[in-house]
């Protein structure tokens, strides 16, 4: 396990750690939060290290919670987006700011539990570029869990990687790791997937995933949909090649039926019948016509997304440390990530 631990790099034992944090109206969650990860940072060997909050276009009091706790505590750099980009977006923002040897990515509502960052690092000392916790102990509605599974199982079948089961996108990234991601231009971003398919040693380790500390989850379903589609949809092509199976098989099926009816009008003397039967071959073939021109409309979109190269999110501005005179509430910054 340890072939790397005579790596000659010296600041590989206690590397500077950013943690890497999306946010979207989680001013209930962030005393707490804000608390527990600068303790943990406190704590860590080392340093100096940051934590990065990339605010996803807030609309309630985080900004001023996150404003004055930057002011406060130099460790701290908020990242404010021009609206709400969503989860994956706000987690591509805050990798895009952070500085440190390695980063830390954590939801905000400390269902990962930034207490678990020294067995990260540990994991990391002995040569892994990648630790990603895998689930356990989900305290979420049974039905939610039972998606969960499913999806995950589901998207290890299709995918032509081979994603982990039940790991998020909590996970300590090395430098070249961050790297390697922010080089991935795509802009459907399933970064667990892209995280599995950046390569580099990986390890997984069990973190129990916590129940949210306060507020509500701020995915939809509709989000959360979303996002399983673009699991899907981003690492398989398999959705395409299904259509083409059952286009064979309905050709099978229906060349030995008009078999079937010329010896039977021949030979038995039957005209076969069935108008109810007609229509429901048609009926159900119009609908498998359907559904696989939305499976091509899938890549179609995505694809169009794609080529018109939009940033993934906008930084509204960027907060370090008052005393910081390149940055700060004062000199407004817009840049595109
Ligand atoms: N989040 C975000 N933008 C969004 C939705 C969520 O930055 O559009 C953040 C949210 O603040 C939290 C993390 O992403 O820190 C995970 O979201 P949430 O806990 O609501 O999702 P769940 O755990 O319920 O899947
Ligand atoms: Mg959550």
């Amino acid at each position: 396990m340890d072939a790397l631990s005579d790596r000659p790099d010296p600041i590989e034992d206690h590397p500077r750690v950013s943690l890497a944090i999306p946010v979207y109206n989680e001013e209930e969650v962030l005393p707490e939060l804000l608390a527990r990860t600068r303790k943990v940072l406190d704590e860590t060997p080392g340093g100096p290290h940051e934590i990065v909050f990339a605010d996803d276009g807030s609309r309630d009091g985080t900004p001023e919670l996150l404003a004055a706790a930057a002011r406060q505590d130099p460790r701290i750099v908020v990242v404010r987006l021009s609206r709400n980009f969503g989860h994956q977006a706000a987690i591509t923002a805050a990798l895009d700011h952070a500085s440190g040897d390695v980063v830390l990515v954590m939801d905000g509502d400390l269902q990962d539990p930034p207490e678990a960052l020294p067995r990260f690092l540990d994991r990391h000392r002995q040569g892994f570029d990648v630790v990603y916790a895998r689930r356990v102990g989900r305290r979420e509605a049974w039905w939610l869990r039972a998606a969960y599974r499913l999806f995950y199982r589901l998207i290890a079948a299709l995918a032509d990687l081979r994603l982990p089961l039940d790991s998020g996108d909590f996970a300590l990234l090395s430098r070249p790791v961050v790297d390697a991601l922010r080089a991935a231009p795509e802009k459907n971003r399933y970064l667990r997937g892209l995280r599995t398919w950046v390569g580099f040693r990986q390890t997984g380790i069990e973190v129990p995933r916590a129940a949210r500390a306060a507020g509500r989850s701020k995915y939809s379903l509709n989000k959360l949909l979303r996002l399983a589609f673009d699991g899907i949809f981003a690492f398989s092509v398999v959705p395409l090649r299904i259509a083409t199976w059952l286009g064979f098989g309905a050709i099978l099926v229906s060349s030995a039926y008009a078999a079937y009816a010329l010896v039977a009008r021949f030979f038995l003397d039957r005209s076969p019948q069935g108008f109810t039967a007609l229509i429901t071959a048609i009926v159900f073939l119009s609908g498998v016509q359907l559904v696989f021109l939305g499976v091509l409309g899938e890549y179609v979109g995505r694809i169009y997304r794609e080529v018109k190269q939009r940033p993934h999110y906008v930084v509204e501005r960027r907060l370090r440390n008052a005393g910081d005179p390149s940055s700060g509430s004062s000199r407004r910054r817009r840049d595109a990530g």
